[in-house]
């Protein structure tokens, strides 16, 4: 039953064929057997999810339920709980009991979720192998000596090994496409705007969207269309009214035109994963889609735009923690400066001091103009080739990360390299567009991602594709072996 999806699930649900409690009483024994292993989880709710488990079999039983009510999920630790702890998986924050909950939070909670627990991710969402984390590693189920991906790498491997049916995640340069890609997932980082980011704490805010981890496509939409929608608590959200994804799935399928952006096919791509994406593609070809080759002519800029833009954006978000009002507080300081400089020195881990300085840098007088401005026009180019690729093909299909899942340690001590495995997901999150990954091979037992980008609020053809691309192929169905 762990390993079923979401839509399974609720079907069996809604035919009491499973009760709310059962499955959840599953899902923690799950976790209570293979957490220690995957270090997927940082708290458990085990009592609040069983409460949570008793109101959805309420609901079920006097038919209010939802297709979402009794289904066991887990939030990336990113995202505010009311009364649970909240710690962005940072030493700053490992004391924060948050006061309110996230509206993605609250939206699912309504629909009747089973929240299970917070999950583990790279502190602050910064990192693309959960290793920047302060409570450690996660390990990927598929082999315990690799990465899971990151940032959302917790709820990557919570959903692949079974410990939850379905999770959320974050992306703001490639952390749910990544790990989605990195574990076997369908990973789903919607248009910009789409899900409120009120709640969720904040990296870097033009950039931050919050989406799903699921087995699926379905399991995907039927989220999302919970999740997505305006709120009035955060400007960026957008007012386009939310359409059931869900039903979306089931129209009839058209052909449709694919771009391949051929620079994405380079040195840089593992030629075992480029073989297998284009081997995905073949499987588009196949429900009649027609594949074109395409030039992003900027997208060679978009790691070093990013790295300039989110940095930026997180050294102004991450003043807020500064000893006083909320999250770590260094003991027996000198002066108020020296709380500021131990609280902030002590709370903040190697990789978020790193951006914290590169961001002011580049925010600087002097400095401005030649980098933060300069990333800015370059992040616009970006933009402008993707949309001009719209105007002549409806998807933008490629490879989405350049590599199968690597060792755990084998990046840490090389930012670049690290940074490089975002070459592929980062341009949707410049400029604002919907994007997917779902599995599309395994290179050596290791799960491999196709990537799927399109245009602005077109969340339904995405899902579409991935869905159709799921009825012919079978890639979501494999399980890790250890945790089958
Ligand atoms: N890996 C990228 C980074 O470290 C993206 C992270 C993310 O999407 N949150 O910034």
């Amino acid at each position: 039953m762990h390993t079923d999806t979401l839509t399974a699930l609720s079907e069996a649900l809604a035919a009491k064929k499973v009760s709310a409690v059962e499955l959840t009483e599953t899902f923690l024994d799950r976790i209570a057997r293979c957490n220690s292993e995957l270090n997927a989880f940082v708290t458990v709710a085990a009592d609040s999810a069983l409460d949570d488990a008793k109101r959805a079999d309420e609901r079920i039983a006097n038919g209010s339920a939802t297709p979402l009510t009794g289904i066991p999920i887990a939030h990336k630790d990113i995202f505010c709980t009311e009364g649970l702890k909240t710690s962005c998986s940072s030493r700053m924050l490992d004391n924060f009991i948050a006061p309110y909950d996230a509206t993605a939070v609250a939206k699912l909670r309504d629909a009747g979720v089973v929240l299970l627990g917070k999950t583990n991710m790279d502190e602050f969402a910064m990192g693309s192998s959960n290793e920047t984390s302060y409570y450690g590693p996660v390990r990927n189920p598929w082999d315990t000596t690799k990465v899971p991906g990151g940032s959302s790498g917790g709820s990557a491997a919570a959903v692949a090994a079974g410990l939850c049916c379905a999770a959320t995640g974050t992306d703001t340069g490639g952390s749910i496409r990544q790990p989605a890609a990195l574990t076997g997932l369908t990973g789903i980082k919607p248009t910009y705007g789409r899900v409120s980011r009120y709640g969720m704490i904040a990296f870097a805010s033009s950039l931050d969207q919050a989406g799903t981890l699921t087995r699926c496509a379905a399991d995907a939409a039927a989220m999302l269309t919970v999740m997505a929608g305006f709120d009035p608590r955060d400007s960026t959200s957008l007012a386009d009214p939310v359409p059931n994804y869900s039903a979306c799935l089931e129209t009839p399928w058209n052909a449709i035109r694919i771009g391949v952006p051929e620079n994405f096919f380079d040195d840089g791509l593992d030629a075992d994963v480029a073989a297998a994406v284009r081997d995905g593609l073949a499987v588009f070809e196949k429900l009649g889609a027609t594949i074109k080759s395409i030039r992003l002519e900027h997208i060679g800029l978009s790691v070093p735009v990013y790295y300039v833009v989110a940095p930026a954006e997180a050294s102004s978000n991450l003043s807020r923690y500064d000893g006083v009002r909320f999250g770590h507080r260094a003991e027996n300081v000198d002066d108020l400066l020296d709380l500021y400089k131990r609280s902030r020195g002590e709370g903040f881990g190697a990789e978020v001091k790193r951006r914290i300085l590169t961001g002011t840098y580049v925010l600087s007088t002097g400095y401005y103009d030649a980098y933060y401005l300069q990333a800015q026009k370059a992040r616009q180019l970006i933009a402008n080739d993707f949309k001009e690729a719209f105007t002549d093909v409806d998807l933008v299909v490629g490879p989405t990360t350049p590599t199968p899942a690597f060792g755990i340690g084998q990046k840490v001590d090389d930012p670049i390299q690290m940074y490089l495995n975002d070459i592929y997901t980062i341009g949707a999150n410049l400029a604002g567009l919907p994007a997917m990954s779902i599995p599309c091979g395994l290179v050596d037992g290791l799960p491999v991602g196709l990537q799927l980008v399109a245009p602005h609020l077109s969340e339904e053809r995405l899902l579409k594709a991935a869905h159709y691309f799921q009825l012919e192929t079978d890639w979501h169905r494999q399980v890790p072996s250890d945790f089958a």
